[in-house]
C-alpha cells in the first residue's frame, strides 16, 4: 500500500475549506521570514498559497537578514497582541546572529501553530494537551489512522531527534500507546534495530534506511527530503535492492513517497492547526466518517 500524503492532504483542505466558509470571522496565520534563503521563501510562499486557496487569510511578513534580534521580537509581540492574528509561524532556520530560543519563547503559546514554544512542548511532553500539537508528527498520525495502521502496541522506530519531527513523534507515539525506539546519528546498529520496527518513521535527509534490510511487512514512514545526483527530491529510504514497484508492495505493508507522502500532509496538518483545536475536532469527526 502507499500511503498517499497527496490525495489524503487534499481531501482534508477541501473538508477545512468548508470549515472556513462558516466561520464569521476567517482564520489569520502570520509568517516570519527573515533573510533571503530560497528554499524558505518557497516553503513560506507555498503555506501563504494554501492558506488563500481554503480561504483563510495570510500575511507573510519579510525582514531582512541583518534584522536584529529584539527587532524580531518586537514583531512577535505585535502579532502576539494582534486579536485578527490567529496563527504566528517564524520560519526556520534564522539567521546565525538570532537566538531562535528567545524568538521561540516570545511567541504567545496559544497562537504557536507549530507547536515550537516551551508550554506546547512541556505540555506535550507531560501528556497534557497543548495549544497546538506539531504540524508533521500530527500530519504523519492523521496519514496512519487513514489507512487503518494500527500503533498502539506497535514497536515504531524513529529515526531523527530533532525538535520539530523526531522528538515530538515520539510523544505523540506514547501516547498512542506504541513501543518507541528513537535513532540518532550516534546509534550504534542502526540496521539491526530497523530490522526489530512494526513502524519506521525516518527523518534524517539521507538514505538511512535499506528497505531489503526492515521486517517484512513493515511499514515505513518517509519524513527526509533530499535531492538526488540528478537534482530529483528523494527520501531517507533506500529501494535499489527492488527490481520494481511491485517487489516493494509486496515485501513492506505501506511506505509513504518522497514526494507526495508526509510533505503535503505537513501543509494540511498547519492549515488545521491554524483552524484551531475547536475545528480540529470538527474535522476529524467529518474526516473518520467520510473517509471511512
Ligand atoms: P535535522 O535537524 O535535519 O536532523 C537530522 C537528524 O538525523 C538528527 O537527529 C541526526 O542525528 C540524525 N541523523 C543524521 N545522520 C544520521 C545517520 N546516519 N543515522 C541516523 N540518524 C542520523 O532533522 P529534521 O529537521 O527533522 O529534518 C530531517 C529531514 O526531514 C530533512 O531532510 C528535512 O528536510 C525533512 N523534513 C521534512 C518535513 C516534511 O514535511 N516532509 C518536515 C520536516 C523535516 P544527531 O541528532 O545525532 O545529529
Amino acid at each position: 500500500m502507499i500511503l498517499d500524503g497527496k490525495t489524503l492532504s487534499k481531501k482534508i483542505l477541501e473538508e477545512i475549506k468548508v470549515e472556513v466558509e462558516k466561520l464569521d470571522k476567517k482564520p489569520h496565520l502570520a509568517v516570519i521570514l527573515v533573510g533571503d534563503d530560497p528554499a524558505s521563501r518557497i516553503y513560506v510562499n507555498n503555506k501563504k498559497k494554501t492558506a488563500l486557496n481554503i480561504g483563510i487569510n495570510s500575511t507573510i511578513i519579510e525582514l531582512p537578514k541583518d534584522t536584529e534580534e529584539s527587532v524580531l521580537i518586537e514583531y512577535i509581540q505585535r502579532l502576539n497582541n494582534d486579536d485578527d492574528i490567529t496563527g504566528i509561524l517564524v520560519q526556520m532556520p534564522l539567521p546565525k546572529h538570532i537566538n531562535k530560543d528567545n524568538v521561540v519563547c516570545a511567541i504567545d503559546p496559544k497562537k504557536d501553530v507549530d507547536c515550537f514554544t516551551p508550554e506546547n512542548v512541556g505540555k506535550l511532553a507531560l501528556g497534557m494537551k497543548p495549544y497546538f500539537y506539531p504540524v508533521t508528527p500530527q500530519g504523519i498520525l492523521i496519514m496512519l489512522d487513514y489507512y487503518n495502521i494500527p500503533i498502539e502496541g506497535q514497536h515504531v522506530v524513529v529515526i531523527g531527534r530533532s525538535n520539530i519531527v523526531g522528538k515530538p513523534m515520539v510523544q505523540m507515539l506514547l501516547q498512542r500507546n506504541a513501543t518507541v525506539t528513537i535513532c540518532h546519528s550516534h546509534t550504534k546498529n542502526l540496521d539491526d534495530i530497523i530490522k526489530t520496527a512494526d513502524i519506521i518513521i525516518s527523518a534524517v535527509g539521507k538514505k538511512v534506511v535499506r528497505c531489503k534490510m526492515v521486517k517484512y511487512k513493515s511499514v515505513l514512514v518517509d519524513v527526509g527530503i533530499s535531492r538526488d545526483t540528478n537534482g530529483k527530491l528523494t527520501g531517507d529510504l533506500n529501494f535499489s535492492d527492488f527490481n520494481d514497484i511491485n517487489e516493494i508492495l509486496d515485501f513492506v505493508e505501506a511506505f509513504s513517497p518522497v514526494p507526495g507522502g508526509v510533505g503535503p500532509m505537513t501543509i494540511a496538518s498547519l492549515m488545521l492547526n491554524t483552524l484551531c483545536l475547536e475545528h480540529t475536532r470538527i474535522l476529524s469527526r467529518i474526516a473518520k466518517s467520510s473517509f471511512e
